[in-house]
Order: structure tokens, then sequence, then C-alpha cells
């Protein structure tokens, strides 16, 4: 969802508050997937959640006009600091969406730290960003894009979204690496020197930071935050 209005005093990698109109009495936190701008520009990345109140009706519902309140930002876990030790992103889901607002926001910074973003999803057409993460890696040097799918090939079960913004530009198949997001990452570890951001559902959450612990990456190199 990309919004325009007032600008919104966040900072990149935080959460907001969002009441839609479709659910005035339910406001629900979502993260911004750019970088705060003056001229009041936002995006968003929502996931119909099965049985969701408010999700799925933000997806199937949502019109251009529709009038959106954002209050409240917090957060603040999801940040990278200035000591410029190489920056580790590891997203699950929409939980791209703060660390691309960071990825976006470091655009702004002469000299950036390396940075490797892992994304994650059950198979390639969960990878839902792919165009504008390879159109990004393509033009930073700085930045590498690790895509991690459990199966390279997708389900045979239609996804009619995925269909209906099919894009011809994203990961060719040899770039994916097959496993599970965080046994992959830990794999890659351990990150002793790094800043590593994480930002997925509370499962993935939980079990990659056990993962990267357990595979020697120092618990306070980790910063993370749960979607
Ligand atoms: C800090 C933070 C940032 C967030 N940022 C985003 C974002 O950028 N994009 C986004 O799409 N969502 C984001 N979320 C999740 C969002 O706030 C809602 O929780 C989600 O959209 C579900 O709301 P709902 O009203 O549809 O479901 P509800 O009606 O609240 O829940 C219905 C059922 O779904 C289950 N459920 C709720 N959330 C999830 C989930 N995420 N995965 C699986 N099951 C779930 C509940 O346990 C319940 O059984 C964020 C959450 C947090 C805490």
């Amino acid at each position: 969802m990309r919004l325009i209005g007032d600008a919104v005093p966040f900072r990149p990698g935080e959460y907001v508050t969002v009441t839609v109109p479709q659910a005035p009495h339910a406001p629900r936190l979502l993260s911004p997937a750019l970088p705060p701008s003056l001229d009041g520009k936002l995006e968003f990345h929502v996931r119909a959640v099965p049985g969701g109140w408010v999700s799925g009706s933000i997806v199937a519902d949502t019109r251009p006009g529709d009038i959106w309140q954002i209050d409240a930002p917090a957060g603040g876990h999801l940040h990278i600091d200035d000591s410029g030790r190489d920056v580790v992103l590891i997203a699950g889901g929409t939980g791209l969406a703060p660390l691309r607002a960071l990825i976006l926001d470091m655009l702004r910074n002469p000299n950036p730290p390396r940075t490797y973003l892992f994304i994650g999803g059950r198979s390639p057409r969960d990878l839902y960003a792919a165009d504008m993460l390879t159109l990004l890696a393509d033009e930073l040097p700085w930045l590498t894009v690790i895509p991690v799918v459990e199966r390279i090939d997708d389900p045979k079960r239609p996804d009619d979204w995925h269909e209906y913004t099919r894009v011809d530009i994203g990961f060719g198949e040899e770039q994916y690496l097959a496993g599970r997001l965080p046994e992959v990452v830990a794999e890659h570890g351990p990150f002793l020197d790094h800043q590593v951001l994480l930002c997925g559902s509370p499962g993935m959450t939980s079990v990659t930071i056990d993962r990267l612990v357990a595979g020697g990456t120092p618990f306070e190199n980790i910063r993370f935050d749960s979607v």
C-alpha cells in the first residue's frame, strides 16, 4: 500500500499504529517500508493473515482515496549503529518492510557499511519484493541479497495475487539457497563483529536467534522485532 499525506515522525526500522476505514476501532501495527520523507510518502507491506480481522480486509478492500490514520511511531530495536560494523539483515515475510526502510535510509550515508540481506520464504513466490531487491542489489555495491527458499518450485495451488503482480525481473534460479532461513543464516555465521538485525514472525524470530546463538553469534550482536 502506498500513501501520501502529512509527514509522520518515525525513524527507519520503527513501526506505527495504523487505523483503516474498514476497521475504525481496530488499529494494527505496521512497519513502514520506506524511510521517513518530508513529503509524507509511506509504503506498507501487508500480509493477509488467514482469519485475521483487519489484514485481509486491508489487502482485499483498500481503494484509492481511502484515508488511513497513522499514529504513535515506536520500536527502535531495528536500527543501524554508526560503528561501521558489517550489517546482516534477516527478513521473513513482511519482516522485510522495516529492513527495506533501513537499506533505503543507508543510501543517504556516503559510506554505508557492507550489508547482507537474507530473505526467506517457503518457495520463490513468497519473496514478494524480488524485483525491487534485484534492482537494488545490482545498483548498490555494498549490498548483497541472498534469497533462501525451502523449495525451489512453487506449489501447484494457484496464487491469484502472485499472478496479478508477477514481474519479469527477479532472482535467477541459481541464486536461491535451499533450506529454512534460520538454519541457512546460522550456517553463514558466527557473526562475531557484525550488527545482526532480524524481523519476521514470532516463531521465525525466536528460532533464528536460537540457531545464531548456538552457532556462536553473541546475543548482544542481535537486534530483532516480530511482525
Ligand atoms: C511491531 C509489529 C510490526 C508489524 N508490522 C507488520 C507489517 O509491516 N505488515 C504486516 O502485514 N503485519 C505487520 N504486523 C502484524 C499486524 O500488526 C497484525 O497483527 C496482522 O496484520 C494481523 O492482524 P489481523 O487483524 O488481520 O488479525 P487478528 O484478527 O488480530 O488475528 C486473527 C488470528 O490471526 C493470528 N495472527 C495474528 N497475527 C498473525 C501473524 N502475523 N501471523 C500469523 N497469525 C497471526 C492471531 O493469533 C489470531 O488467531 C506487525 C506486528 C507487530 C507486533
